[in-house]
């Protein structure tokens, strides 16, 4: 066999759903030498590490900390840790992702209650009342925003009607932490779990997480072991913690070198202009997008600003504009998800790839290929909407 080529990723400008563009510095940092995972180097990384998480869910929570794994493992994690067989959960289903929640605890043996919605549309604080009432879970599951339908669930009240019934509130922050504003402590948010490929900028690879001392409460008085020997909280946050460090598993050292720096480029913006960033260049694309006679899916008051889910124009052909826009334009835009499969484009403004440039850019380039694909657009008319109300 001849040796294969040694890798040469293509530049890429990735507007899906995550991974979003990294920053030269976070890639740079990839590439540090590697020391032991006990080393007081790499204890200082992770120390600061914490700290830097603690900010960036705005929460005094001690046991914070980045899981070994994508995001998906940082759902497991909260879930397997809260949850004994037989404890009864209620999960927000209204896309792919609180589906998957549901999947998570089904097979660690919970007794699910599945709150539904339509994709697109979003739980109130009435309904969730109402069934934390009837069934009183020990743990309420949301998704703060669903990346598979482009919807943002307030949160601010929530917390309240679940502690008043006495369960755990627990949300997915995966596509929202460092694009919008995640109050773990102000909103009272039990555990809360995100990834480092959306808003954080930083590659696929780690899970923050952050569980409350109510949360913490829950997990110490377990009768049953934590089903999850990998995710297991109450072993790994003794590796986390600065008195004990006793080894777990190896920690992937160049991954938290990597969110170290990424996190380090999200407190140097500030997490409040780097909200009004998300916001201004959402609402730029918006504008351009309207004036292309393109329709969002989300009602306006309930959309994200770093994930736009949009109708497709009637009778363009999906792959074939995602694939023009990828193989000639270098711009990556995810497709729908689940029930919206062919019928949404899923467009990222996610972290570093959230910039004036890439909204402009993104325009023009979609209005060639809507042109081409037969659509009447105005020429221009998307670029000159957007940054001009
Ligand atoms: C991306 C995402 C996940 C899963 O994260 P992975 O890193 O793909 O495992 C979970 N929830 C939401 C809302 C997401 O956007």
């Amino acid at each position: 066999m001849t040796l294969p080529a040694r890798t040469a990723p293509p530049e890429r400008i990735l507007m899906g759903p995550g991974p979003s563009d990294t920053p030269a510095r976070v890639l740079s940092a990839l590439a540090g030498p590697v020391v032991g995972h006990l080393d007081p180097f790499f204890l200082k990384v992770m120390d600061e590490t914490q700290q830097m998480l603690r900010q960036v869910f705005r929460t005094e929570n001690k046991l914070t900390l980045a899981v070994s794994g994508t995001g998906s493992a940082g759902m497991e994690a909260c879930v397997v840790n809260l949850i004994e067989p037989g404890d009864k959960m209620l999960i927000g289903v209204n896309g792919v992702f609180g589906g998957r929640m549901k999947d998570v605890a089904e097979r660690i043996g919970a007794e699910v209650i599945t709150l539904t919605r339509p994709f697109g549309e979003v739980f109130s604080t009435e309904e969730i009342a109402a069934a934390v009432a009837e069934h009183k879970p020990k743990v309420v599951g949301l998704v703060h925003a669903e990346t598979s339908t482009g919807a943002l669930q307030p949160l601010e009240e929530i917390s309240k009607v679940v502690h008043a019934a006495g369960g755990l509130l627990l949300v997915d922050c995966v596509t929202s932490l460092g694009g919008l504003p995640v109050e773990i402590d102000k909103w009272q948010i039990d555990a809360a779990y995100s990834g480092t490929q959306k808003c954080l900028s930083c590659p696929p690879g780690l899970a923050p997480v952050t569980f409350s001392e109510r949360a913490v409460a829950a997990m110490d008085a377990r009768t049953t072991k934590v089903s999850s020997w990998y995710l297991d909280m109450s072993m790994v946050r003794n590796y986390w913690s600065n008195q004990s460090r006793a080894y777990h598993h190896t920690a992937p050292i160049s991954m938290n070198y990597a969110l170290h720096e990424a996190l380090r480029v999200v407190l140097e913006e500030g997490l409040d202009n780097r909200f009004v960033r998300h916001r201004e260049n959402h609402l730029a694309l918006c504008r351009g997008l309207q004036a292309m006679g393109i329709q969002y899916a989300v009602e306006e008051q309930f959309r994200l600003p770093m994930l736009n889910a949009v109708f497709i124009p009637e009778g363009v052909d999906d792959k074939q504009v995602r694939s023009r826009l990828l193989n000639e334009f270098g711009i990556e835009i995810g497709g729908g998800l689940g029930p919206m499969a062919g019928k949404t484009w899923r467009i990222g403004l996610m972290g570093a790839a959230c910039t004036k440039r890439n909204v402009l850019l993104f325009l023009a380039a979609l209005e060639d290929c809507l042109r081409d694909a037969g659509c009447e657009v105005t020429p221009g008319a998307g670029v000159a909407a957007a940054y001009r109300e």
